[in-house]
């Protein structure tokens, strides 16, 4: 059975957008991974097919209403209720959940898939994040206007890492965060450009050096720009430089 994603968004048009396109888009043609996008408004209230209200305690803004987006989950996880097969998390995409990491995502590509919550305007009303026992996820330290950009990008990032979707697995288990590192700089011809010339080094076709001149340049890197990492890298038990 391959990974689906069902999205519950109140602009339904931004979907599947750039995952319609490059992997994802030939991923999804072939059949690895299917999408399925739930206008919530299909579930609004009165003839304006209201899904907001005013905040209790006052405020700026409105709030997403529980009953409503209650009714739009229902119509997508009830439905698999029961199902063995379907053990989907229900994720709702907001700043004040857990930072997504490169693990998380790693999880859910090896997972059936996943059920993604699009907030909008001031957020959700917390009790049917509750009530539903749904996971709070972050893409990071900023506010956007939507969750619609925050699924894309878990989604993305899921989605690449599916059996048979990118080319080379290889570079899926090379690259930054698989290892508590960031990757190496990468170079390609011309050797020599604007009077820069590649470090020599990886033009030598001497493969162990090669190796090591990446892994000494991936440590550099993240210990200059990602102490945090660096740290954990150091933790895991990897050999300091
Ligand atoms: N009032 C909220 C706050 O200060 O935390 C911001 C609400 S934001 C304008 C509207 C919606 O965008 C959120 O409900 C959420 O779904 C989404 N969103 C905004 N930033 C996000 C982020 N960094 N990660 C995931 N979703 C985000």
């Amino acid at each position: 059975m391959s990974w689906r994603a069902d999205v519950l968004t109140i602009f339904p048009s931004m979907f599947p957008g750039p995952l319609g396109e490059s992997l994802a888009g030939k991923a999804m043609e072939a059949g690895s991974w299917s999408l399925k996008v739930t206008d919530i408004r299909d579930f609004g209230l009165g003839r304006h097919r209201s899904v907001d209200d005013t905040p209790f305690g006052g405020g700026a803004g409105m709030v997403m209403r529980p009953d409503v987006l209650d009714a739009a989950i229902g119509s997508v996880a009830d439905a698999t209720l029961g199902s063995v097969a379907d053990k989907r998390p229900l994720i709702v995409l907001t700043p004040r959940g857990a930072p997504l990491t490169q693990k998380r995502v790693r999880e859910l590509a090896e997972g059936p898939g996943v059920i993604l919550l699009c907030g909008r305007f001031e957020g959700i009303d917390q009790r049917v994040i509750d009530a539903r026992q749904a996971e709070e996820v972050s893409i990071g330290d900023y506010i956007l206007s939507g969750g619609e950009i925050a699924a894309l990008v878990l989604l993305d990032a899921a989605i690449r890492l599916l059996p048979g979707v990118m080319g080379a697995a290889i570079s899926a288990v090379e690259e930054s965060f698989s290892a508590p590192l960031l990757e190496y700089p990468h170079y390609t011809r011309p050797a020599v450009w604007a009077e820069r010339a590649v470090p020599e080094t990886l033009t030598s076709g001497n493969h162990a050096a090669i190796a090591a001149w990446r892994l000494a340049a991936a440590r550099q890197t993240t210990k200059t720009r990602r102490p945090d990492l660096y740290n954990q890298y150091i933790a895991s038990g990897a050999p300091a430089p």
